[in-house]
This record gives structure tokens, C-alpha cells and sequence, in this order.
């Protein structure tokens, strides 16, 4: 029989996951979550994990408690290793302690991995520290909604409003009249600071400070819904002053990254460091050739090569693939000069010990033929490793100027069978704010994908580009690129939108 982990899973922000979690998450054979256990952390899981949801959501109990309980029980007897996923703390307001409880009784070994909790990291991300020497003592952690089942409440409402103790409410938004009229009727001041922070540490995260006397029906008009914590005391006064998260540049903005999925994640991380709502959405896959005996005997051929040039960072992996396949490392480009078309596909060659002896100052094949040519190209054998169907410009014009130039295909890139719904579904409720487009390929599957016309129907939605090829493929389909940087990298495009959307 194995061990149940009842694992803290945090209050959404993803970095919020303790490292314990993550450890477990990878290992276990069963993976059992909630709602509110942010639905990002499955990526970690093992390929043959089995991952079920047992979520709520409100009281639409997707499995009653009961059943949850039975489930992680018949797991663990059945000799499985269990990570089961709650949102925040498992001991907080999270039922944890009632699964501990039954585990115990059935004689199964668990652990308890604790996470953070939302009553203070929801605060923390909307500038409000739970405790601070200025204005408490102490903090309390209170259930907004008691069992409706119980006969008489737990509360004591006149303790809490007597103290001056920061009160945390989980699970309150829709009794928040009935919790704003208990304290002033227990004598907490009717100016008393209260905030609400919904969605915390989410890119969805919205927060508000009110007063006891005037929070209910503040919050009411604005529409605050669950899940939000609601903190009560004069911590809530700093909100402004100690405001940070949501300062960011691009905190609520919905972005779709249309990348490969092999090399989304720099720009997706990027855009979610700056706040935004990211949306992955790969319009291309990236995939090694059926073939490579053609790579193969240019490799064993490079003694004649003077230039290597590479102009993508899949360029670089694949060569070096090859490379590594039939014995040979970084060593055999001993004599060759080498060029990157730009700092990622650089950075890409330090990795693996060779510094380009050229990178042209603009990332675009006409700057490359400029440089290259200023370092005497001419007459000299150029290999270009690179993607199988791909502009043509960059050959074609050092050949003209007197290169011995060869082509080498090292991978390509298909169009991914992605389904449109997710994104067709956010552009109607307006959750898309912008679209990003790093490649001319992004944007001709991205349209195959879903009709130039949908995309008309929004023209609110900013449309994002890396540089001026991208730009030129776009205009075919009749769209200007409302956002396009100085510089043709990923870090520019991502600047760009933080100063302009
Ligand atoms: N165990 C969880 C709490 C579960 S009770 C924890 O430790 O955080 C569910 C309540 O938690 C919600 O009704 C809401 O009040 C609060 N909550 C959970 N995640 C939240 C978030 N990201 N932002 C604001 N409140 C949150």
C-alpha cells in the first residue's frame, strides 16, 4: 500500500507551487484535484499518470466528499501513490483535515504538504501584508459560509469586532452584508478599511478597498464574485501604497502566443512576468525530418565548409542532433566561421561551446547578406542548416554576391491540427486583447486555422508582430500589425506590448 500526499497546490499563480509539490506531482501515480488547484501543474504530471478532477465549483460538487474520500482510499489500497491537489493550504478551509481523518481510519499512510494559502497571498499581491506593527497584533482566519447543516455558529461576532485583529473571510462574498453588519454591530467602526481581492495572484486578479459601512454595496455594483478573500482592518489602508502585482504592464490583457509549443515558452513567460493572460495557441509543430542521410554526409563533408550560418534556434538543435548521432560534437566546426542570424539562435551556439563570429545588428536575412559580405564571404562554401521549406532570400543573395552556397534541411515545420474553439470562445466574450505573430508561417496557419473573417469581426483586438516579413504575410490577408518593435526579437515584441496595449 502506498501514500497519500494531500498537497497544497497554492492560489493560482503557478511559481506559487511549492517545490515539494512539484516533486510529487512528477512522481505519483494518481493525481487527484480540485477547482481551484490551478489546472496548469497537470503539465507536470507523468505521461501515464491517471489525473482526475474532483472539483467544485460553488455547489456543483462535481463528487460529493464522501465519494472523494472513497476514491483516494481504493487508490491507495490498490498499491498507487496518490498526489491529491488542493487549492491553497489543504488544512485551510480545504476539508484536509477530514480526508487526513478518514485516511487514518483506514489505515493509510499520508503526508501533509502545506502550500500557501489565498487569505494571505491574495492580500500580499494586492498590497496588503495580514499583519504589520502599525495596525494589529494578530490575524484570524474566518469561514465566510458555515456549514448551513450546523445548529448553532461557531462565530462569535463580537470577539472578532472587539479585537483588533486583521479578520480574513474565505468563502464570504455573497454574506458580505450579513459579515460588514455583525462587526459594526460588535462595534468595529464603520470606517474600519476592507478589501477584496478576487482571483488572487491570478492575471485575473481584481481587487477593491471600501469600508465596513460601504463594502457590501460597493461591492455589489462592482459585480465581486467568488472566489475572492475578503480582509477586514486597517492593513487594507497600505493597498495603495504597497501596490505591485497589479502594476503590471499587461495584468489582465488576454495574449495569444501562436508559436510552435517547442518555442512558446519564452515568449509566454515573458508575457505572464508582465501580467498577461496567456493563451497558447501553436499554429506550427516543429519535427525532425524522415530522412537525414542528406544531413548526415554534409556533416561528415564539413571539412569544407568556410561559414556555417544558422538562422533559427531549431536550426542549431537539429544540426547538433545529427552532429551528436554519428559520434561528433562541437569540435568538428574546429576551422568553420559561423554565424547567427540573431541573439537567440547566439545564445542557442554558446550553449554548446561556439561563439558566433558574427551576429548581424538587425535580425533579418537582407542584414545577414550585408554583414556576412563585409566579412568577405565571397568565394567562399556557406552551409545553411535550417527548416525545409523557408525564405529564400538569404541564399539566393549570397550566392549572388559570390558564395558557394548550400541549403542543408534540418527539420520542418507542419501545421498543427489545433482546434480554434478555445480561441474563437475568448475573442466573443472580449477576453483577447492581443494576438502575436513571430513568423510569416505563424500567421498563414494561424488563418488556415481560423477565417481572417472571424478575426474582422474583433477589430479591437491588437494585432502583434515580430518584424517587417511577418508584417508583409499579414497585409495577403489583409491586417496592419498594430504593434510591431524596433528590434525583431522576442523580448521586443513583448516590450512592445507592454508599452502598447
Ligand atoms: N484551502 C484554500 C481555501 C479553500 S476555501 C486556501 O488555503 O486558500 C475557498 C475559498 O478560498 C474561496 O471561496 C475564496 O474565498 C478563497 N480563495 C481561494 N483561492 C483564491 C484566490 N486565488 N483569490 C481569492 N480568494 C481565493
Amino acid at each position: 500500500m502506498s501514500t497519500v500526499y494531500l498537497i497544497g497546490a497554492g492560489p493560482g499563480d503557478p511559481g506559487l507551487l511549492t517545490i515539494k509539490a512539484k516533486h510529487l506531482i512528477e512522481t505519483c501515480d494518481v493525481v487527484v484535484y480540485d477547482y481551484l488547484a490551478n489546472a496548469e501543474f497537470l503539465k507536470y504530471a507523468r505521461k501515464d499518470a491517471e489525473i482526475i478532477y474532483v472539483g467544485k465549483k460553488g455547489g456543483d460538487h462535481t463528487l460529493p466528499q464522501d465519494q472523494i474520500n472513497q476514491l483516494i482510499i481504493d487508490k491507495a489500497k490498490a498499491g498507487k501513490s496518490v498526489a491529491r491537489l488542493k487549492g491553497g493550504d489543504p488544512y485551510v478551509f480545504g476539508r484536509g483535515g477530514e480526508e487526513a481523518e478518514e485516511l487514518v481510519a483506514e489505515g493509510i499512510a499520508f503526508e501533509v504538504v502545506p502550500g500557501v494559502t489565498a487569505g494571505v497571498a491574495a492580500p500580499a499581491y494586492a498590497g496588503i501584508p495580514v499583519t504589520h506593527r502599525d495596525f494589529t497584533t494578530s490575524v484570524c482566519f474566518i469561514t465566510g459560509h458555515e456549514d448551513p447543516t450546523k445548529e448553532e455558529s461557531g462565530h462569535n461576532w463580537e470577539v472578532y469586532a472587539k479585537s483588533n485583529s486583521t479578520l480574513v473571510f474565505y468563502m464570504g462574498v455573497k454574506n458580505l452584508p450579513m459579515i460588514a453588519g455583525n462587526l459594526m454591530a460588535g462595534g468595529r467602526s464603520k470606517d474600519t478599511p476592507v478589501a477584496l481581492v478576487r482571483w488572487g495572484t491570478r492575471c485575473n486578479q481584481e481587487s477593491m478597498v471600501s469600508t465596513l459601512e460601504n463594502v457590501a454595496a460597493e461591492a455589489e455594483k462592482r459585480k465581486f464574485a467568488a472566489p475572492s478573500i475578503i480582509i477586514v482592518g486597517g492593513v487594507c489602508s497600505l493597498s495603495d501604497k504597497l501596490s505591485w502585482f497589479e502594476k503590471k504592464p499587461l495584468l489582465g490583457k488576454g495574449v495569444v502566443v501562436t508559436r510552435a509549443r517547442e518555442q512558446a515558452s519564452d515568449l509566454a513567460d515573458v508575457l505572464r512576468h508582465m501580467g498577461a493572460c496567456v493563451f497558447e495557441f501553436p499554429t506550427i509543430t516543429v519535427e525532425p525530418l524522415d530522412d537525414y542521410d542528406e544531413v548526415e554526409q554534409a556533416i561528415l563533408a564539413l571539412g569544407a565548409v568556410d561559414w556555417l550560418v544558422f538562422t533559427s534556434v531549431n536550426g542549431v538543435k537539429h544540426f547538433w542532433t545529427q552532429l551528436n548521432e554519428i559520434g561528433l560534437d562541437s569540435r568538428a566546426l574546429g576551422g568553420i566561421s559561423v554565424a547567427a542570424i540573431g541573439p537567440a539562435t547566439a545564445d542557442e551556439l554558446k550553449l554548446r561551446g561556439v561563439t558566433p563570429d558574427f551576429v548581424p545588428p538587425k535580425y533579418v536575412a537582407e542584414e545577414v547578406v550585408a554583414g556576412l559580405l563585409a566579412q568577405g564571404i565571397a568565394g567562399k562554401n556557406v552551409l545553411i542548416p535550417r527548416a525545409k521549406v523557408a525564405r529564400e532570400v538569404l541564399p539566393e543573395e549570397l550566392a549572388k554576391a559570390g558564395a558557394n552556397v548550400r541549403v542543408l534541411p534540418v527539420y520542418e515545420t507542419r501545421l498543427t491540427q489545433a482546434d480554434a474553439t478555445e480561441i474563437t470562445e475568448a475573442l466573443a466574450k472580449g477576453n483577447i486583447q492581443a494576438l502575436t505573430f513571430t513568423s510569416s508561417s505563424t500567421v498563414e496557419n494561424f488563418f488556415t486555422l481560423l477565417s481572417p473573417d472571424t478575426l474582422r469581426a474583433y477589430p479591437d483586438v491588437k494585432i502583434a508582430c515580430i518584424g517587417p516579413v511577418t508584417a508583409k504575410t499579414l497585409s495577403r490577408f489583409g491586417f496592419t500589425p498594430h504593434i510591431q518593435p524596433e528590434d525583431y526579437t522576442i523580448p521586443g515584441l513583448a516590450a512592445a506590448l507592454g508599452a502598447k496595449l
